[in-house]
């Protein structure tokens, strides 16, 4: 069976769940308690999708201003971008726009960018609409999944997503 290996990094604030997120796709668990990452954190899933193994090499960078100056490192050798805002947070949602600036500016060309509003568990205290959302990753041809880490809601479908927007370089 064919193998495809393919570099995706998570970016985005402090605190919106992107560890969360990787710990429920690799895992499949979630920890109220997950520890913050350092810097950036480094881990594979291979899942098979349609006769073909997709190994996800998943690098997931600390939110932290002071670590922000690291994030080109990982962004730039990778096929796609994962960028995570809180549903219950504004400010996060403005946030990522900046991210999406910074690798249109700076990273690869033909980077496939995913938007993923995380805590969607949390609806009964949400600040971003979805409608609202949505409008943003249609205008720059983002992926756009709502999701919960906590619930489990999406997180595979965004990972075969991802790797289907990917050109294949056979
Ligand atoms: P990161 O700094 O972006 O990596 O965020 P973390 O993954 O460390 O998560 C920050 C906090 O949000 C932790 O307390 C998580 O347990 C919590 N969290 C992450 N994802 C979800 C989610 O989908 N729903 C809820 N309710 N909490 C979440």
């Amino acid at each position: 069976m064919a193998l495809r290996e393919l570099k995706v990094c998570l970016l985005g604030d402090t605190g919106v769940g992107k560890s969360s997120i990787v710990w429920r796709f690799v895992e499949d668990s979630f920890d109220p308690n997950i520890n913050p990452t350092i810097g950036a954190s480094f881990m594979t899933k291979t899942v098979q999708y349609q006769n073909e193994l997709h190994k996800f090499l998943i690098w997931d960078t600390a939110g932290q201003e002071r670590f922000r100056a690291l994030a080109p490192m990982y962004y730039r050798g990778s096929a796609a971008a994962i960028i995570v805002y809180h549903i219950t947070k504004e400010e996060t949602f403005s946030t990522l726009k900046n991210w999406v600036k910074e690798l249109c500016q700076h990273g690869p060309p033909n980077t496939v960018v995913a938007i993923a509003g995380n805590k969607c568990d949390l609806i009964d205290v949400r600040e971003v609409k979805e409608r609202d959302a949505k409008d943003y990753p249609d205008s720059i041809h983002a992926i756009f999944v709502e999701r919960s880490a906590k619930n489990a809601t999406n997180i595979n479908e965004l990972f075969i997503e991802i790797s289907r927007r990917i050109p294949s370089t056979d």
